[in-house]
């Protein structure tokens, strides 16, 4: 029992003798609140976790409110089973957070509400969790990964992923990156190959990986600026939200640093949110080696942890919490400011149910706690820039590169001047990229090459009639993996053995197209025997701690050449690192996405923002095609005004964002017609609406997925009212969902495939 609180009133023995009603909201896509009594001598308050019986099922659910009486038929009402950890209740701001996002994203706030509070309260304390290892000898786990191929592909995959993370996995998370149900696994236990162990989890204390020191610089004018202009917010505890728009090493991080030291000294807290734990273990370090209170809150951390880093938070012995999107609910007490670090990302976007962006969040928890908001970036959003040239956000800009450091020069390669024979190979280093890498690497610098897809090559042709191999359960091409030598969909992840000829016209060679890292990997290796050549990309990243091990390496300067996918074109502040090679800075510009430009170019510069972070001097290599482009152009001159105007006329013209909010609505089925069927019906109140523009039901980008056929439809909505009709005519359109066609509302969706 805990000491009584001296504010609150004894309990009158006539009150607690009479029932108390309470509404439970649980994680079902149900979108209202059930009602409950509470047993004689329980007690709950809105924010505390209950267990109730739900048509015979026990589940999990937060109580939203408490009352004396309900209208429904008293003998109806069912008891609370349980009150769980009525120390760690929510609290009444996060409570009124999960309700707008309900509101705002078309879920229901049991829904919110999980996402609200991560599984930390579901178990508590030290407790096992169930990893499958190897039983069999290595050799013949590897052997048998081939034997189950032909006829046990989930199986044979299940294999391979616990033998390439090398140690006992979690079953949750061989799930996860195998797209599997339990059966494999369980069937590899019982053949002896894999056995299921209970691990208890461990409570060490994470430490992030990178030692970083972080200097104590003095501020430049511009850093100076935008931090008065923030922290007089803060000591105002005014609700506020500014765009903190600096080019790539300008010093944001020390910005955030110098207004946490301010908040700090408040005794306020702060939340500060970045795209990837896993990705930017310099900037977590940082702010853990200035502040002793950090609490890092990521998505490997193991349920006790969480717990347990939750309870400091609630108990004010930390009192900055770091993190990704999730950490947006941590909860922290008396907040004062909320950083989002490379807003532009789209990560901070979950993309499962509830399908919130964490931007939009932050400044609905800022307003409803008097808080402030920091949104930065080097590129930021059209959305976002578009809020701050209305005055909605305030602008903060930091022009120049901080420190010793100077914006890169940028060179744009035209791949098309290469020579016809290179042309019709594959042009994947040009000779101005080979010429600098080995005048770079004579200098013993450091190269970082770029190309945003993994795998040898995307596509398996066949030269004389033109087809290429296809996944046989999804709409798309395979990408062919030689190391591994299958061919692999990169979306359900099923596999197969590369065909002897063409299936269709049966001609025998066929023809790797275009460049993936694993290609790109194997050129340079060829092209540069002496260096040392390191490849990061979701492959190679499978085996447990492999991030920080690669980054070590190439921060102690045992890695010369670094291959890499978008991974490593955040954060890293490396200051040997004088040569970027963009090797195609047109894998993303065919994507039938309105942001296909917007995407290039953030990514380029992103990239590009690598070079020349220390002393000496960077280049930047883009290779293109497409010179031309305006995305390419703006990149290569560092011009984000530029890059703003022009592609604003072009949102303007077509009505995207930041010019209309949009709805997608996705249907999935086995059966082609019931998924137009439902969007037909879906779409009928929307085509009279005012100010809704709707286009589709279409077939999605990739028609089929696993068997599952896609249609879907987008709503343009132009205006704020139109949005809440569109919202309010179709915020229920996945109870419209049968057994056989799944419906999902995405709203400002960041995936249009
Ligand atoms: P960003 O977050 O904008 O990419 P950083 O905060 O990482 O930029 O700063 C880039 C580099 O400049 C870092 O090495 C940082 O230590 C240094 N730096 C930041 N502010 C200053 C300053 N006022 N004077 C000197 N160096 C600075
Ligand atoms: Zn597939």
């Amino acid at each position: 029992m805990t000491e009584a609180d001296p504010e609150q009133p004894e309990p009158q023995p006539d009150e607690s003798s009479a029932p108390k009603f309470v509404q439970v909201a649980l994680n079902l896509p149900l979108r209202r609140e059930f009602t409950y009594v509470l047993p004689a001598g329980m007690s709950a308050l809105p924010g505390n976790r209950v267990r109730v019986n739900f048509h015979g099922r026990k589940l999990g659910g937060v109580v939203t409110a408490v009352s004396d009486t309900t209208d429904l038929p008293i003998k109806k009402v069912k008891p609370i089973e349980d009150v769980l950890d009525s120390d760690l209740s929510l609290p009444p701001s996060l409570l009124e957070l999960a309700k707008r996002m309900a509101a705002s994203y078309g879920c229901s706030i049991g829904e919110a509400l999980d996402a609200t509070l991560p599984s930390i309260a579901k178990r508590r304390g030290q407790r096992l969790i169930a990893h499958v290892m190897l039983q069999a000898p290595h050799d013949l786990a590897v052997q048998a990964v081939e034997e189950l191929e032909e006829k046990h592909q989930a199986q044979s995959r299940v294999l391979r992923t616990v033998i390439e993370f090398g140690g006992p996995m979690t079953i949750s998370d061989v799930r996860r990156r195998t797209k599997t149900s339990d059966s494999p696994w369980k069937t590899l236990c019982r053949g002896g190959i894999l056995k299921r162990v209970m691990i208890a989890e461990e409570l060490e204390e994470l430490r992030p990986a990178i030692e970083e020191r972080a200097e104590r610089h003095v501020l430049n004018e511009h850093q100076e600026k935008a931090v008065e202009a923030v922290t007089k917010y803060v000591e105002a505890d005014e609700h506020r939200t500014f765009l903190l728009h600096g080019v790539t090493g300008s010093g944001k991080t020390e910005v955030y640093l110098r207004i946490l030291e301010k908040v700090h000294s408040l005794k306020k807290s702060a939340i500060v949110l970045v795209p990837e734990i896993s990705l930017t273990p310099q900037t977590v370090g940082r702010f853990a080696s200035r502040f002793p209170d950090v609490a890092v809150l990521h998505s490997g951390l193991t349920d006790s942890e969480r717990a347990r880093q939750w309870q400091r938070l609630l108990q004010g012995k930390a009192t900055i919490a770091v993190g990704a999107r999730s950490a947006l609910f941590a909860p922290v007490r008396n907040l004062g400011l909320i950083v989002l670090d490379e807003e532009h990302e789209t990560s901070f976007k979950q993309d499962s149910t509830p399908r919130y962006h964490a931007r939009q969040m932050a400044i609905e928890r800022a307003q409803i706690e008097n808080a402030v908001v920091v949104l930065g970036s080097a590129t930021p959003t059209l959305e976002s820039i578009g809020k701050a040239r209305r005055g909605i956000f305030e602008l903060l800009t930091l022009p120049e590169r901080a420190g010793a450091g100077r914006l890169p020069r940028i060179i744009v390669q035209d791949l098309r001047t290469e020579s016809k024979e290179a042309q019709r190979a594959g042009v994947v280093l040009s000779r101005t990229l080979l010429v600098m890498m080995e005048e770079r690497l004579k200098a013993r610098d450091q190269v970082l090459l770029f190309l945003n897809r993994r795998g040898y090559s995307p596509v398996l042709l066949c030269p004389s009639c033109g087809e290429s191999v296809q996944c046989e359960q999804c709409s798309v091409s395979m990408t062919w993996h030689s190391r591994r030598s299958r061919l692999v969909c990169h979306w359900c992840c099923s596999e197969k053995r590369r065909p002897e000829m063409c299936t269709t016209c049966e001609n025998e060679r066929m023809l790797e197209l275009g460049v993936g890292t694993e290609r790109l990997e194997k050129v340079v290796k060829e092209q540069f025997p002496e260096a040392v050549v390191a490849r990061m990309d979701a492959d190679t990243m499978a085996e447990r701690g492999a991030h920080e091990r690669v980054l070590g390496s190439f921060r102690k300067k045992h890695i010369d050449v670094l291959i890499g996918t978008q991974m490593i074109a955040k954060g890293l502040d490396f200051p040997d690192v004088t040569l970027v090679g963009v090797v195609s800075a047109d894998t993303g510009l065919f994507v039938p996405d309105y942001r296909a430009a917007e995407r290039t170019f953030q990514l380029l510069h992103q990239v590009a923002g690598r070079a020349g972070r220390g002393e000496k001097a960077g280049t930047v290599i883009i290779q293109t095609y497409c010179p031309d482009n305006y995305a390419v152009e703006a990149a290569a001159k560092n011009d984000y005004d530029s890059f703003v105007a022009q592609e604003l006329v072009f949102r303007k013209l077509t009505g995207y964002p930041p010019f209309a909010r949009l709805l997608r609505v996705l249907a999935e089925g086995r059966n082609e017609s019931d998924a137009q069927k439902i969007l037909r019906e879906a779409c009928k109140p929307l085509n009279a609406m005012k100010g809704v523009e709707v286009l589709g039901p279409a077939p999605a980008v990739i028609l089929k997925v696993k068997d599952n056929w896609r249609w879907h439809m987008l709503v343009k909505c132009f205006d704020p009212a139109a949005f809440e009709n569109a919202m309010s005519a179709i915020g229920t359109v996945e109870d419209l969902g049968t057994r056989t066609c799944r419906v999902t509302l995405d709203v400002d969706p960041s995936s249009l495939m």
